[in-house]
């Protein structure tokens, strides 16, 4: 469903309007705590970070928590704090906002760049009564994705904002919350990401790195990750005192971590134009595509196969799935993937597509009716 969807989006005509002038200004980061607390707090943080170069000063006003008996955050009250912060050490600040209400006060207060939390994001409601409170107004709009891994939501937020007029547009890549988050606290599905870019390649594309990787141990490696992948900035929760903080304590890092984490991220250009470089990359990538052309013929007539066993099976009333042979099939891959150095668990995904694939055919086939297969 996911993957018709965004081919679908990759067809269409591009319908995100994103100021390019606007989006060069990159790379566009978020640095600061996750709450708001005390106007001491946001100070002896900011004065910190304060000369990284690009920072957007965030720090959340008003906090989604899961249990009504948490922090909720302080409200409006801290909006005046964060201009304070504005004026005192000329950062840009950022906050989160969730609701009409919130949105009418942040741009009061003069609040430069906003965002849209996942929690949000999953709820057209919401975004759209956000899209409808921002028609003629001209303010930075961030959208991180929805907690699950929907694509088309997350797209759908972005064009419900963008069709209110917001250009200056950007995507939040904060991870997803599965059933199984791994090591992390929200699993990256970095595919997802890359398909976001792939789709609309000039929207700005932020990680965030905290929201990921849940403990400052996995933020270098998450933040690495996401430049390799070219994403456009990083958001990383900041905070002078994490022990002391009154949300995301356990992820939040200090500024002094956080200039070490940017001091030993490795900068990777988006191309190369070095000749020697350019010609051995086009020769390996004619190589890529003979290897494809291959693959792609050989899948075809794997599906022949597949579709002249479906008929068999269909003449001889046998059921589709024949849970030994599909039994068989993955152990003698995985055998043959281990002995070439193939990873088992890319050969389970890339088995397991191909035998969809194939029930989905048979069943087709099975579905036909005789007038059908006779025409
Ligand atoms: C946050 O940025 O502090 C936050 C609540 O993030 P998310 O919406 O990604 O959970
Ligand atoms: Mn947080």
């Amino acid at each position: 469903m996911q993957k018709l969807a965004v081919e679908k989006s990759m067809k269409e005509e591009k319908t995100l309007k994103i100021d390019e002038a606007w989006a060069k200004q990159k790379p566009f980061h978020f640095f600061g705590p996750c709450s708001a607390e005390s106007p001491e707090q946001l100070a002896a943080t900011a004065k910190q970070v304060a000369d990284i170069e690009n920072n957007i000063f965030r720090a959340g006003v008003w906090k989604p928590r899961t249990r009504p008996d948490s922090f909720q955050g302080i409200g409006e009250d801290a909006l005046s704090w964060l201009s304070e912060i504005k004026a005192e050490y000329n950062l840009k600040v950022a906050t989160e906002v969730a609701h009409p209400d919130h949105l009418e006060k942040a741009l009061k207060a003069e609040i430069d760049v906003l965002w849209i939390g996942a929690r949000t994001t999953v709820n057209p409601f919401t975004v759209q009564a956000l899209a409808d409170a921002l028609q003629g107004v001209d303010v930075p709009i961030f959208i991180k994705n929805p907690i699950n891994p929907d694509l088309s939501l997350w797209i759908g937020a972005l064009e419900r904002i963008n069709k209110a007029g917001i250009t200056k547009l950007g995507a939040i890549h904060r991870g997803f919350h599965l059933n199984d988050n791994g090591p992390y606290r929200n699993m990256p599905n970095w595919n997802l990401a890359v398909q976001l870019k792939a789709a609309y390649p000039n929207l700005p594309l932020v990680c965030d790195a905290s929201h990921i990787s849940g403990r400052p141990k996995l933020i270098p490696q998450v933040a690495q990750k996401a430049l390799d992948l070219d994403m456009d900035g990083l958001m990383i929760e900041t905070h002078h005192k994490p022990d002391h903080a009154l949300s995301d304590k356990q992820q939040q890092v200090t500024p002094k971590q956080l200039k070490i984490i940017l001091h030993e991220l490795v900068e990777k250009k988006s191309a190369c134009f070095d000749q020697e470089f350019q010609s051995q990359l086009e020769l390996l990538r004619a190589k890529i595509d003979k290897v494809d052309d291959d693959l792609m013929d050989r899948l075809a007539h794997r599906m022949e196969i597949v579709k002249q066993i479906g008929k068999y099976k269909k003449e001889n009333q046998v059921t589709i799935l024949q849970l030994e042979r599909w039994k068989e099939i993955m152990d003698r891959a995985l055998k043959l993937g281990d002995a070439l150095g193939v990873e088992g668990d890319f050969i389970k995904d890339f088995y397991n597509a191909i035998h969809d694939e194939s029930i989905r055919q048979q069943t087709l086939i099975q579905n036909q009716s005789h007038d059908s297969q006779d025409a």
